[in-house]
């Protein structure tokens, strides 16, 4: 299986035309906060018509330097598989139509090296079309081709009369997706005050997509997680008379057809969403919105799974913020500004009794087994599920409970990776089972000061790590070819990796000779989550020591993590291989050595980890090699380092510094 990002294959090709057709503007987008997208018909990024020369240039730029690029022949792609011919699945619209290079205009043309990250399983062919020009992903930065959340606010303000005048119909729809929690739910809660209003009964839905769990590379142990969760809503949902009907909809392309069917079927005629960032799904719902309009139905869609929505905040000079600091200043400001933001909404009303009689069928939904290629072992699924508990109540308890013992001391301990320092709520978060929302009002509330950034120290930092959560969101929506494969700043697809898979197999297998590194890829692969420092560590050992493609490693954090969560996963990997917004600069590389003794200093996650070196004692533990046990590690069949640091970050500092400044 391929790694895939979020990127709808059928993406509308822009004419040379709409390179300029900018979705109308509302000079006042990026201060409005708008709780639910049914009630907002604007663009985010208002256009600025100086900005249009700049463009024009930026564009001829483009075309000029990427009209005459040859496939580059100098990448190291020795150990690389192949290329493989795209294969074809049903419903995902195989890409074998494409015109040949040389005749596409340099937005449509690929990058010189999409064979390359074709090949490596970087760009999901299956699925997406090749990797894009950094030509293609200026024009997104220069205003010149309409992000996915501008096509979906237009097709909501397009329909924005019909949603009002919509008659609700027998009932009202709730399409659950990655927001599995009754309690503090923007889109249920307003479903269910549609319902109630109207006298009609809630119906909640969620779709299995085994087509979208491969193109967005989740996890089996996610699948799993999310499956358990979903057993536990059912159950709370059954106790208010809300029935919950699962169904499996095999072809990704087919799924708004069949939401819309069931519709039909039911006699609703109002559905509710919390909006996903990805490309893939705000596209998606783009869709929804039009099919619904054409149907006489009505999508009512909610901002939910951030704190602030994605474009509210920008900086002095309007521009959308590309840095954190001043992001999370902002962040704070407007929360404080406008408290609303952090008022919970009511979870669901109890259907009346009649709805037992009329979607009785609903009632008796069983849970679907995952699909075949995303099965856990029998062993395998023991160990998760008593590791990580399903479902939103297991979330509030996790929650009281580290806001209790922990968060006092999380400035202290969350870099410690023995320690359990941290919340281990991110697999909440990124289930939906808990609200980013609810957590940051549970925290500040513990802070007598009621602010974020003041009172406890361990408070404030913990809320400062959450709003991380948000930023990269924030990215996604106005970067949205971040989630396509390229990197923040497009001239870092130009860095010659390394796709060396003995180096990327030692690095997955946690075999590297590393003993930090390895600690922390076996922690992966034992518990589904690996502590933040430590995917730090990992991340800059691949991209950095080994020069392996990032985007290998960042795929095999989706197919691993069961907090899996695209934008933070993008953003972390984009901060640690310095490719992404705001990120540490390419020439600070981290030294693993140091790193392993600052943060693990008595070698107590090593020892749990990595069982061979159990019996070294002292500082000997982070470098047994270097360290006079070399013996003792070897026969307890450890390895040597496969690299060495100092070299390795002498040749990471030469390729990046050639990549950037290649000039493409
Ligand atoms: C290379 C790399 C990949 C990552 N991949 C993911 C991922 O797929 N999913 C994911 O949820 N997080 C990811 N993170 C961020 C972070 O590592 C995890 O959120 C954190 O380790 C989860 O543990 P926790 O819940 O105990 O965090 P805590 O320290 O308790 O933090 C509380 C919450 O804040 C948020 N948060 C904390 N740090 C970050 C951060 N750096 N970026 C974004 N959100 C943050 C998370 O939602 C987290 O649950 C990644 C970081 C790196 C460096």
């Amino acid at each position: 299986m391929f790694r895939a990002v979020r990127f709808l294959r059928r993406s509308p090709t822009p004419s040379p035309s709409s390179f300029v057709k900018l979705i109308s503007p509302s000079p006042h987008a990026h201060l409005s906060v708008v709780p639910s997208a049914s009630f907002q018909s604007t663009a985010m990024a208002p256009s600025k018509p100086a900005k249009r020369k700049a463009q024009t240039t930026l564009l001829a730029n483009g075309i000029t330097k990427t009209s005459n690029i040859t496939l580059s022949k100098k990448r190291k792609t020795t150990a690389s598989p192949a290329p493989t011919p795209a294969p074809a699945l049903p419903g995902s619209s195989p890409p074998t139509d494409q015109p040949p290079v040389e005749n596409l205009d340099p937005l449509r043309a690929p990058h010189p090296s999409h064979e390359i990250s074709s090949a490596n399983g970087i760009v999901l062919r299956a699925f997406y079309p090749r990797e894009m020009s950094n030509a293609r992903a200026r024009a997104y930065n220069a205003d010149a081709l309409p992000r996915p959340m501008e096509t979906l606010n237009a097709s909501l303000a397009a329909a924005a009369a019909q949603r009002v005048a919509t008659a609700v119909g027998r009932a009202v729809v709730h399409w659950f997706k990655m927001d599995l929690r009754t309690a503090d739910n923007r889109a249920l809660s307003q479903a269910s005050d549609k319902a109630r209003e109207a006298g009609v009964p809630l119906v909640a839905l969620y779709v299995l997509s085994p087509q979208d769990f491969e193109a967005h590379l989740t996890a089996s142990v996610r699948v799993d997680f999310m499956l358990r969760c979903l057993a536990v809503l059912r159950e709370d949902l059954a106790r208010l008379d809300i029935p919950l009907w699962i169904e499996t909809v095999a072809e990704r392309n087919k799924v708004p057809e069949r939401v819309l069917e069931l519709m039909e079927r039911w006699g609703a005629r109002h559905l509710f969403v919390n909006l996903e960032y990805e490309v893939d799904e705000l596209r998606r719902e783009a869709k929804m919105a039009r099919m619904c309009a054409e149907k006489a139905m009505a999508l009512h869609v909610a901002h939910d799974t951030c704190v602030v929505m994605p474009g509210t905040l920008r900086s002095g000079t309007g521009r959308p913020y590309a840095v954190y600091s001043p992001w999370y200043r902002a962040w704070v400001r407007h929360i404080h500004e406008n408290l609303e933001l952090l008022e919970l909404s009511e979870g669901p009303s109890r259907n009346p009794a009649s709805a037992r009689e009329i979607f009785a069928g609903l009632f008796d939904c069983d849970i679907p087994p995952p699909p075949e290629n995303k099965r856990l072992s029998e062993e395998e699924a023991q160990i998760f599920q008593s590791l990580w508990p399903a479902g939103e109540h297991e979330a509030m308890k996790r929650l009281d409970k580290f806001c209790e013992a922990d968060i006092g001391g999380y400035a202290a301990n969350r870099n410690i990776p023995s320690t359990s320092g941290t919340s281990n709520l991110s697999v909440h978060f990124a289930s939906g089972t808990l609200s980013a929302r609810t957590a940051v009002r549970v925290a500040r509330d513990r802070n007598k000061t009621k602010k974020l950034d003041a009172g406890i120290e361990g408070i404030q930092t913990w809320i400062s790590e959450v709003a991380w959560r948000d930023f990269y969101k924030h990215v996604l929506v106005h970067w949205p070819y971040t989630c396509m494969n390229k990197p923040f700043k497009p001239e870092y697809s130009n860095i010659e990796w390394s796709y060396d898979q003995e180096h990327f197999a030692a690095w997955t297998e946690g075999r590297t000779g590393f003993p930090i590194v390895d600690a922390a890829m076996r922690q992966l692969r034992g518990m589904g989550w690996m502590h933040n420092r430590c995917r730090m560590i990992v991340a800059s050992f691949l991209s950095k020591d080994l020069l392996l493609d990032w985007r290998m490693g960042e795929r095999y954090f989706m197919e691993h993590l069961i907090d899996g969560d695209f934008a933070s996963n993008n953003g972390g990997w984009g901060f640690a291989a310095s490719v992404g917004v705001d990120p540490q600069p390419y020439f600070r590389i981290f030294n693993p050595l140091l790193q392993s003794e600052k943060f693990d200093p008595q070698g107590d996650y090593i020892r749990k980890w990595v069982p061979e070196l159990k019996g070294v004692v002292g500082k000997a533990i982070h470098d047994p090699y270097g360290r006079g046990v070399g013996p003792q590690a070897k026969k307890a069949g450890y390895p040597k380092p496969i690299v060495e640091h100092k070299g390795a970050r002498e040749r990471a500092l030469a390729a990046y510094k050639r990549g950037i400044e290649s000039g493409l």
